[in-house]
């Protein structure tokens, strides 16, 4: 056995966390397995939802051409992600034969990371006497987004997130995953997930899995959904698709659309030309499946689609997603923030989310952390904490943990090995990492040349910087004074930032059973949940205003899908 990890690799950081004897490293660019250390447990292979590791010895073979196929079944989901799976479970618990289409190489979608489902009004909140709260928290979405929503469609969601844990709990071992506690904001008792390493996402989809299975729901991996066939009353009659070796037609009646985030959509791309050609690193949000082909399917089938729903969820300007060590400490707000041009452009104190924003307008959407040694080897201060009331007898005064009194903090070149945070650490590093990912250099001359920005824009940029350090002030760009530290003390080191989005979400409206509305009211017989509908957010020029997380949207979706159509079959 001769492992490696293939372009597929989406830098999830699941086969590195679970490899027994960390054979598992990342460079900067790519995952890699060392072979001296690799035992052959086949651990990554199996968590690995891209299909991403490869057997150099065993090569995988090409898939031969066929004739186009005709399928047959009552129900045909197209994505296998968190909701897909959902409704196909559902529905084939009625004896109904269900297939799955799903275009990666493995089921899973983005629904095999996401960490949190929360569930609400399950039969374990009512068992230990918790009052149902659906139509409180009903109102509440709807004053939460202006009365924008559809109160029936919230009344529906807000039931079902009971119903659909419900539902787990009569076939999955859910007290593994989950647990009844009390939430933090008011102290009543709620179902959450219990250990958030072990997200509510890779518990349900490797249980679901074997579930869907034993019901015998056929699932077509490296098979797309392309389009809908319907029949002259606007009804679905049969879902195309196409795998590696040929077409495949799927008579159904019935259909659901679940095909994920539009994140690498070519739609979002002509949106947004910033977006387009954004320098992105590839990261575990950024699936390459995740082409937002749902709304190409109802689009081609003369369905309108939403187009002011469609919202991009920036979550900040990042290092390298799920990376910690070294790159956690670009993200530091003490140090400064400069383009490719050589230039600061942000406030560094600012949230992520603001930051990304505007990080989507600078060259190739790319941004280096920058920082001097005194930066590097001591601790971002912290802020104060907030006033107490009059009245209040507040808690003890947090310490300043500026400059850090107990030496140098460490940080992690792998998750597992630890290196000090000093510069010769730091320079060994880089020249091990390479890519421009981290740069350390003597001179700012030729830190600019590591980060290929221009040498006197960079020096112009840190002077000017150093003397707002020195002023208390940034009239420039408004930072909290708490963060501002000039850049003196050679070596400089830099760390490259990227644009890191959740996802991109919308683009189906849908009536309160999760039917996709066309032109002439709901489209008999077709069905959409998760990332590509829109009814569960408000967007505000692309502020997001949620009242339920993505994925436990994605799951109360994809039952709420199932209830419908089960009433209709
Ligand atoms: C890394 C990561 C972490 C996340 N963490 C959280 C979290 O902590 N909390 C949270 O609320 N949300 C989280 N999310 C978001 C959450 O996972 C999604 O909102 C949810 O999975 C959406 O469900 P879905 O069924 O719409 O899409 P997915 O679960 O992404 O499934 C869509 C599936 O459709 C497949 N597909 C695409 N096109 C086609 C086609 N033409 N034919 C067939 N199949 C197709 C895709 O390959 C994919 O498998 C996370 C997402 C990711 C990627
Ligand atoms: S996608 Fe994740 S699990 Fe698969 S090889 Fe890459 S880092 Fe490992
Ligand atoms: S096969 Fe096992 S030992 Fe080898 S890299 Fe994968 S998880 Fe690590």
């Amino acid at each position: 056995m001769s492992l490696f990890i293939n372009d597929s690799c989406i830098g999830c950081t699941f086969c590195q966390n679970e490899c027994p004897v960390m054979a598992i490293s990342y460079d900067g660019d790519h995952y890699q397995i060392a072979p001296d250390i690799c035992i052959g447990c086949g651990t990554c292979s199996r968590v690995c939802v891209m299909d991403a590791i490869e057997d150099s010895e065993c090569p995988r073979l090409p898939v031969p051409a066929h004739e186009k196929q005709t399928l047959e079944c009552d129900f045909c989901v197209v994505g296998g992600g968190a909701a897909g799976l959902v409704a196909a479970a559902k529905v084939a618990e009625s004896g109904k034969k269900v297939i799955v289409l799903e275009k990666n190489r493995k089921p899973g979608g983005g629904g095999y990371f996401a960490v949190g489902l929360t569930p609400s009004n399950t039969q374990w909140e009512k068992d230990a006497g918790v009052p149902e709260n659906i139509e409180e928290r009903v109102a509440r979405a709807m004053a939460q987004t202006e009365n924008k929503l559809d109160p029936a469609l919230m009344k529906n969601l807000f039931t079902s997130l009971g119903g659909v844990f419900d539902w787990l709990c009569s076939w999955a071992p859910v007290e593994k995953c989950f647990a009844l506690s009390p939430n933090p904001f008011d102290g009543a008792l709620s179902v959450g997930t219990k250990d958030q390493s072990y997200g509510s996402g890779k518990f349900i989809t490797t249980h679901i899995l074997p579930h869907l299975e034993k019901l015998g729901v056929k699932i077509l991996t490296e098979t797309a959904g392309t389009g809908l066939e319907l029949s002259s009353d606007g009804s679905v009659q049969a879902v195309l698709a196409r795998d590696p070796g040929g077409e495949i037609r799927i008579a159904c009646g019935t259909c659901l659309l679940c095909t994920g985030s539009l994140i690498r959509s070519e739609r979002i791309r002509k949106m947004i030309p910033e977006f387009a050609t954004a320098d992105v690193k590839r990261y575990a949000h950024d699936m390459p499946t995740l082409t937002g082909d749902g709304l190409t399917i109802a689009e081609e089938a003369g369905i309108p689609l939403n187009q002011d729903s469609i919202v991009l969820a920036f979550v900040g300007c990042m290092p390298v997603a799920y990376e910690e060590g070294p790159f956690k400490q670009g993200e530091r707000k003490d140090a400064i923030r400069i383009n490719l041009e050589g230039k600061r452009w942000v406030n560094e104190s600012a949230g992520g989310k603001d930051m990304a924003e505007k990080l989507l307008y600078q060259p190739k959407a790319v941004s280096y952390t920058v920082m001097d040694s005194s930066i590097l080897e001591s601790r971002e201060p912290k802020p104060a904490p907030p006033a107490c009331a009059p009245g209040d007898p507040g808690g003890p005064p947090m310490m300043m943990e500026f400059p850090y009194p107990g030496g140098v903090p460490d940080f992690a070149v792998t998750r597992k090995e630890k290196t000090p945070a000093n510069a010769e650490a730091f320079r060994a590093l880089s020249g091990k990492i390479g890519h421009g990912t981290l740069v350390c250099a003597d001179t700012l001359e030729e830190l600019a040349a590591g980060m290929g920005a221009d040498a006197s824009a960079l020096k112009k940029s840190i002077e000017e910087y150093n003397a707002i350090c020195s002023a208390g002030m940034d009239a420039a760009f408004g930072k909290d004074a708490i963060y501002l530290r000039p850049l003196v003390r050679a070596p400089y080191f830099a760390i490259r930032n990227y644009l890191y989005l959740d996802g991109v979400f919308g683009g189906l409206n849908i009536t309160p059973g999760m039917q996709v509305v066309g032109a002439n009211g709901p489209v008999p017989g077709l069905y959409a949940a998760g990332d590509i509908t829109c009814g569960r957010y408000t967007n505000d020029l692309m502020h997001k205003t949620e009242v339920i997380n993505d994925y436990s949207w994605a799951i109360a979706g994809g039952y709420m899908a199932a209830e419908s159509i089960l009433k209709a079959l």
